[in-house]
């Protein structure tokens, strides 16, 4: 049972303390109850600061609305209107879903093998797992699948696929509303597209008029590197899906930017009563201001995606006969057996030594790390020897 938690270290209530590389599911990329955010939060409650405001204007969303123009949007040269979904990662999807397919007048999303989007009905018609898609209970409908890279062992070109059939009057596919992917497939197994493939479907959806939506849900806000996942790739989405990280304290909020050409919505016409959830805009706002006014953060997670990369090939090449395969980019990292079953035995041997890590894939076959952002070197240190020792007890 956990009690406290600070920085990168969770604490339970027998005293014992655990190094965190699981964050919230890449919610606290800033670690646990960052200090900066936490006074901008608590002078915000004494100052009797309002907490929920629908979709008022209040002074705490402008903050954030300004510090998002001003930190992130501006200097990447990136014009979006923004919307608050709801409060959820979900939320977020639905609303990028409903919108493209309102702006195409099309119905037909184009998903990928390995995506996670949500549980809500129209994410899950988007996702892959069939394990998560079984529990809608009813036909989900309006999706088009194609491979992701690397997908089969890598035998498929998805972008080319897709472009085939587009232009084909008979592959039984109509021209698609809108593509949505993810640059990184975080619960799909660390799935990693290349800037290359990315490039090619951007180009795909521009050519054919297609709205390219990218679920940053959980690799935005820098799990890559830089606040965008895209950015790598110098692709601009139509729209973007961003939750989790957003508030950086933890507090659920969404975000879904919007090309201004696309912003058809009629008022009220995507609505939900927890859109002005203050508290997460106070958060947001301290969290833009303390992290992304530069690039230090930036670096510091592409040197630190080094020093992890370089751990996992360490405890790979101790297992030669594990079939062991690592995957990543910035700060997220996942660690592959051959034995599917392994992942599930190392993470439970790596919080029996007080690390925590989650699995992810279809099977949950991939032990999957995602310290926080604010990470010092010697915790990574840490956190990478405890999971070679779990992975030697695992194994
Ligand atoms: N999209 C992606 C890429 C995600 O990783 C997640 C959550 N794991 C979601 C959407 C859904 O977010 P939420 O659980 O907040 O609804």
């Amino acid at each position: 049972m956990f009690t406290h938690a600070t920085g990168s270290h969770l604490h339970d209530h027998e005293g014992r303390r655990y190094l965190d590389f699981f964050a919230g599911a890449g919610t606290l990329n800033y670690g646990h109850n960052p200090p900066v955010l936490k006074d901008a939060l608590l002078s915000y409650l004494k100052g009797d600061g309002i907490t929920h405001s629908l979709d008022l204007f209040t002074a705490a969303r402008t903050e954030l609305l300004t510090a998002l123009q001003t930190y992130v949007l501006n200097p990447r040269g990136l014009d979006y209107r923004v919307q608050f979904p709801g409060p959820t990662g979900t939320n977020s999807v639905e609303a990028a879903l409903k919108v493209a397919r309102k702006a195409t007048g099309r119905s037909t999303v184009v998903a990928f093998t390995g995506a996670f989007h949500g549980m809500s009905l129209g994410s899950l018609a988007v996702t892959g797992s069939a394990a998560k898609r079984a529990g809608a209970g009813l036909p989900l409908t309006g999706t088009h699948r194609i491979p992701y890279e690397g997908f089969g062992g890598g035998a498929f070109d998805g972008p080319a696929l897709l472009e085939s059939m587009i232009r084909s009057d008979n592959s039984g596919l109509d021209l698609p509303a809108a593509v949505i992917v993810e640059t990184v497939q975080g619960e799909g197994g660390v799935n990693v597209a290349s800037p290359q493939w990315l490039g090619e479907l951007s180009d795909l959806c521009r050519r054919h008029g297609i709205v390219l939506i990218v679920d940053d849900v959980q690799m935005g806000c820098g799990r890559t590197g830089p606040f965008f996942s895209f950015e790598t790739a110098s692709i601009v989405p139509d729209v973007v899906c961003l939750s989790k990280a957003v508030s950086g304290y933890g507090l659920p909020m969404a975000l879904t930017l919007i090309r201004p050409e696309l912003d058809v919505w009629a008022p009220g016409e995507h609505n939900g009563t927890f859109r002005g959830h203050n508290l997460a805009f106070v958060t947001g706002a301290a969290a833009l201001r303390e992290y992304w006014q530069d690039s230090t953060l930036e670096k510091e997670t592409l040197r630190h995606g080094e020093l992890v990369a370089a751990g996992l090939e360490e405890i790979a090449a101790a297992h030669p006969d594990s079939g062991a395969r690592i995957r990543g980019r910035g700060l997220v990292w996942g660690l592959e057996f051959a034995d599917p079953t392994a992942a599930h035995r190392v993470n439970q041997e790596a919080f029996a030594r007080g690390l925590l890590v989650e699995t992810s894939g279809a099977v949950g076959e991939v032990v999957k790390l995602l310290p926080p952002l604010t990470v010092s070197d010697d915790e990574l240190a840490e956190g990478l020897a405890l999971l070679g020792e779990a992975v030697t007890a695992a194994l």
